[in-house]
């Protein structure tokens, strides 16, 4: 496994920073590969999915190209729904965070046109956006694509499914003959290799090529998870299972620092592991990891390369690795020399797609798990302490204690010493919280996602309207996923952390102003200038209804439902 790193592929040095900024510590697979052929002119057909880093893929070499002294429209990239059309604005607007003067727009329909005509004549020189929408804008000529240079089609099997056919060959056609085309796919249908065949110039093909794995034995399980509950995830498997030594896996620097603040924060003896450290802290850390004083080691793949040590009892997924090959090796980490070895993976989302691939390509299995509750941790928790009790039982003379309890079971008439051991035992155990997880539902069988999964869905995508229902990107054609979400209606607010606003200024007026129970509000996805809030369905209308005219921190909001498809 070859390392590429970023300082390597001759970026601009202003996109550099703005990596390193993003915490990578390498190049991925897909990166290392599309990003020099994209560099060179040539298009391209890139076949990766969501969670392999596709998106700076394509986004960094199309930076590259981007003048921002013209305020001509230079690039357009095509997404198949709003969400995606969204993220990919905001992943791009990060990379060129220090090119100023770059101007990005995520148009897509359910928007004011209005408004997005007035952003496009603001300058923008790259549109982010769903085919519908941009079609309409080129017929109205408010969108002109002479000067555009680079064409991107982001998901394509997923806008072949949603309809977008059409839509796709329509928009290719009207672009200048001089453009580089890039196309990335998680899959590749006929009907896709057709477009690539007639509307880009003798495309390279760039994917992981996979190699023969060999998938150690260790025991592993995956758990679905909101971003907001990872750490708690995290920790109540390290209570639950009690590992001597593990690793933890993020993918980037920034996350290893955070995990580790989290998990020290609470209590845990964890320290981290990547490539900014200098060698002597690296030492320091391997050798508290292999004492074990440091009991948790968070890592990057990169900085893990190499480590030899032979007792860690677990290694955690904290995020989903970026190529199946990283995986192998992490879970290669435990079960080693004889012993029994547990890999926990912890999924957000979209990312259990990622998850379906790498399970299918390693040929392993990766056990769906419900969240331990509370309670659970509670039983264990007070097993170890009964042990601990009972080892104290036998192993010491208990004479004194056993005199002060029953003096004060005689004081106290309504007390009895088994009502004494109760409470010592809680206060043995600590403070009991709120259960803030949705527990003891198990996760979905990847399995099951093969079935229903993304490449199932083919055809019903020709329900050109997209309104109602989540239609997103990974709801729309998992028949499981529909029935797991069918409860949860996702509304669209038009304001995000650029206007100062946070997920708790969301969820207090739509708790405030609907009464509804902030515990009932699903997950807040805040981007810069937009949010996405998911309320149980029942209440979706009551909650639009009384939203209507509602200021949050002094500013008129609107909220209506997000449909998918964005046209
Ligand atoms: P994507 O496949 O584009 O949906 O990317 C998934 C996530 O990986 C995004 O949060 C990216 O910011 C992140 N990402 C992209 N490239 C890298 C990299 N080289 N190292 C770590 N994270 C990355």
């Amino acid at each position: 496994m070859e390392t590429v790193r970023f300082d390597e592929l001759e970026l601009d040095e202003r996109i550099l920073r703005a990596v390193t900024d993003m915490g990578f510590e390498a190049a991925s697979p897909i990166q290392a590969q599309a990003i020099p052929v994209q560099m060179e002119g040539r298009d391209v057909v890139g076949q990766a999915q969501t969670g392999t880093g596709k998106t700076a893929a394509f986004g960094i070499p199309l930076l590259q190209k981007i003048d921002p002294e013209s305020k001509k429209l230079q690039a357009v990239a095509l997404c198949p729904t709003r969400e995606l059309a969204i993220q990919v604005a905001e992943e791009i607007r990060r990379l060129a965070k220090y090119m100023h003067g770059i101007k990005v727009l995520p148009i897509y329909g359910g928007q004011d046109i209005v408004r997005q005509i007035r952003g496009l004549k603001d300058g923008t020189q790259i549109v982010i956006g769903t085919p519908g929408r941009v079609m309409d804008h080129m017929r109205r000529k408010t969108i002109r694509c002479d000067y555009v240079r680079t064409v991107i089609m982001d998901e394509a099997d997923e806008m072949l499914n949603m309809g977008f056919l059409e839509d796709m060959e329509t928009i290719l056609s009207q672009m200048p003959e001089e453009r580089q085309t890039v196309m990335f796919s998680a899959t590749m249908p006929h009907e896709i290799q057709d477009i690539a065949k007639r509307f880009q110039k003798e495309p390279v093909t760039v994917k992981v090529v996979k190699k023969e794995l060999t998938v150690p034995k260790v025991t592993q399980y995956y758990y679905e998870v909101k971003p907001k509950t990872k750490v708690e995830v995290m920790c109540r498997l390290l209570d639950m299972y009690a590992p001597k030594l593990s690793i933890a896996f993020c993918n980037t620097k920034k996350k290893v620092d955070e995990l580790v603040q989290d998990l020290q924060g609470r209590g845990y003896f964890a320290e981290g592991l990547h490539g900014d450290l200098k060698q002597m802290q690296r030492d320091r850390v391997m050798n508290s990891f292999r004492s074990g004083t440091t009991e948790i080691l968070v890592a990057t793949d990169v900085a893990a390369r190499g480590i030899d040590v032979d007792n860690v009892e677990a290694v955690f997924n904290y995020d989903i690795p970026q190529d199946d090959e990283y995986y192998v090796h992490r879970i290669g980490r435990t079960g080693r020399a004889g012993k029994d070895g547990i890999a926990f993976s912890l999924v957000v989302g979209k990312e259990v797609y990622k998850l379906r691939d790498i399970q299918r390509y390693c040929k392993t299995k990766i056990i769906p798990q419900a969240i331990p509750s509370l309670d659970d941790i509670t039983t264990i928790k007070a097993e170890k302490v009964m042990e601990q009790v009972m080892d104290l039982i036998h192993d010491t003379d208990l004479t004194k204690m056993v005199n002060l309890i029953e003096k004060a079971v005689l004081a106290e008439e309504e007390c009895t010493s088994l009502d004494v051991a109760a409470a010592l035992l809680k206060l043995a155990m600590g403070e009991e919280n709120e259960d803030i997880i949705d527990s003891g539902r198990p996760a979905r069988s990847l399995d099951d996602l093969d079935r229903y999964g993304r490449d199932g869905g083919r055809g019903r995508g020709r329900d050109r309207d997209g309104r109602g229902g989540r239609g997103g990107r990974y709801g729309r054609d998992g028949r499981y996923d529909r029935e797991e979400r069918e409860d949860m209606a996702r509304l669209f607010v038009n304001i995000g952390k650029s206007q100062n606003i946070r997920p708790g200024d969301i969820l207090g007026a739509v708790a405030g102003e609907t009464g509804i129970s902030g515990k009932l509000v699903g997950s807040i996805d805040m981007y810069d200038n937009y949010t996405f809030v998911e309320v149980p369905r029942e209440y979706a209308d009551g909650v639009l209804r009384a939203m209507k005219d509602v200021k949050i921190k002094g500013k008129n909001v609107h909220v209506e439902k997000a449909n998918g498809k964005g046209r």
